[in-house]
């Protein structure tokens, strides 16, 4: 079974989130739980909590089909102490917010070393972040995205992911979500037939299938290993479309959302759609 859908507004209040998805004939999505420019949100009060759970009931979302994303603000790998302590507090609140919430997944970008910090320590900074907050909560677990590698940010080689993983004490409070754009601007050849093959060949020796609870489904505006972070609809992008009926077509990824960050929302029902289309 593939879940399918976007990252939708919650604006007014998370209960509108899975709304927002059903009006666009999605199966999965993904949301803020919070404002994700702003460090700090009122606790989530029952009735939006009833009114989130019930709203996933009617529409039928369950914890599967849902992949909360965390603030932008958030630097879990922080070579220094005030910005760690600031980040390690607000990425607790939002695990806790999403334990609130009944989800089972919090996606994360891994973090940034700013040139004050080596790649290995900074890497390791954010392991011991993530059994620092393992340690707090209960059941929600931290999915890693992968990034482009943009300016000081860590997570766009497999082999660092694996690194995070590997220092993090309960394996199975971890999770991997792969950004098809962010992938390809980091150099995994994912648009050719044989590129794609080994780059999931790689993924699975290097990091493991069994870690991944999440897709983020994008075209890329900026060139194969660009390193640069843009975003494009469907198609439209320098990966292209074939990319994306191979992973419909695959049986790797059943079972986990599958999330559009396309730029363009208001196609997003005919992107849905499409990607439906594919599967078999
Ligand atoms: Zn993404
Ligand atoms: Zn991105």
């Amino acid at each position: 079974m593939k879940y399918i859908g976007a990252h939708v507004s919650a604006a007014g209040g998370v209960q509108n989130a899975p709304v927002n998805a059903y009006k666009i004939g999605a199966t999965a999505f993904a949301l803020f739980t919070k404002n994700q420019r702003q460090w700090s949100a009122p606790a989530l009060n029952n009735q939006t909590v009833e009114a989130f759970k019930e709203n996933c009931r009617q529409y039928g979302y369950g914890p599967d089909q849902i992949l909360a994303h965390d603030s932008y603000l958030i630097n879990l790998g922080h070579p220094e102490l005030h910005g760690l302590e600031k980040s390690r507090a607000a990425f607790l609140d939002e695990l806790m917010r999403c334990e609130v919430l009944g989800l089972s997944t919090l996606n994360f970008h891994p973090g940034s070393h700013l040139n004050k910090v080596s790649e290995t320590q900074c890497l390791k900074i954010i392991a011991d972040s993530l059994n620092y907050v393992l340690d707090k909560t209960r059941s929600v677990i931290p999915v890693i995205e992968n990034t482009a590698g943009q300016g000081t940010n860590m997570g766009f080689a497999f082999e660092q992911i694996a690194e995070i993983i590997d220092q993090v004490e309960e394996k199975d409070r971890i999770g991997v979500c792969i950004d098809t754009c962010h992938a390809f601007s980091a150099g995994y050849d994912l648009k050719s037939e044989e590129g794609f093959d080994k780059v999931w060949e790689q993924f699975e020796s290097i990091i493991g299938f069994r870690y991944l609870k999440g897709m983020h489904l994008n075209d890329s505006k900026k060139l194969f290993a660009s390193r640069v972070d843009r975003h494009e609809s469907l198609g439209d992008g320098t990966l292209g479309v074939e990319i994306f009926k191979r992973i419909m077509q695959d049986p790797r990824f059943d079972g986990i959302p599958l999330i559009l960050e396309t730029p363009n929302d208001t196609i997003w029902p005919e992107e849905i759609e499409l990607l439906k289309g594919f599967v078999l």
